[in-house]
């Protein structure tokens, strides 16, 4: 079954698109977090950022690219928050890959993405050590 996504690519549910072209498509978001709330998704259906081949990816960030000024300056935003919720835990509840991009105003109070964790977590050295290169050896 394909996603309510892919049914706006293929024209079957109406949509807000505000930039298109072979491999990707923008629209606003149907219940925007500010004005100009837009989602930036591949046209191939892909469940996760780490689904994306590099060329869907690179082809994805260039549009994300493109809308973030033109977004910003359609609204007269002073700021974006730019972000995908990537995966289940993580708050995605369409399984398609996609970007938020939400106009940001001086006065809006929403703060940054940090205040989805509270205060930081305090690590010890040598566990943040581990997880660097852990990290480093999967890059
Ligand atoms: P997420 O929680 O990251 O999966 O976000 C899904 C987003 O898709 C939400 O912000 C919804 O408001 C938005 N959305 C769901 N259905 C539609 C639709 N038919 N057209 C536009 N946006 C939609």
């Amino acid at each position: 079954m394909s996603t309510i996504f892919s049914q706006i690519v293929e024209g079957e549910i109406p949509a807000r698109i505000v930039y298109e072209d072979e491999t990707t498509i923008a629209f606003l978001d149907a219940n925007p977090l500010a004005p100009g709330h837009t989602l930036v998704i591949p046209k191939e259906e892909y469940e996760r950022l780490n689904d994306l081949p590099e060329d869907v990816a690179a082809d994805l960030y260039a549009t994300i690219h493109r809308l973030v000024p033109a977004v910003e300056d359609a609204v007269d935003a002073d700021a974006t928050t730019v972000a995908f919720n990537n995966g289940e835990e993580a708050g995605q509840e369409v399984p398609h890959v996609h970007c938020h991009i939400v106009p940001r105003f001086d006065d809006d109070g929403a703060g940054p993405i940090h205040g989805l964790f509270g205060a930081p977590e305090d690590l010890p050295d040598d566990e943040l050590d581990e997880i660097a290169s852990e990290i480093e050896s999967r890059a």
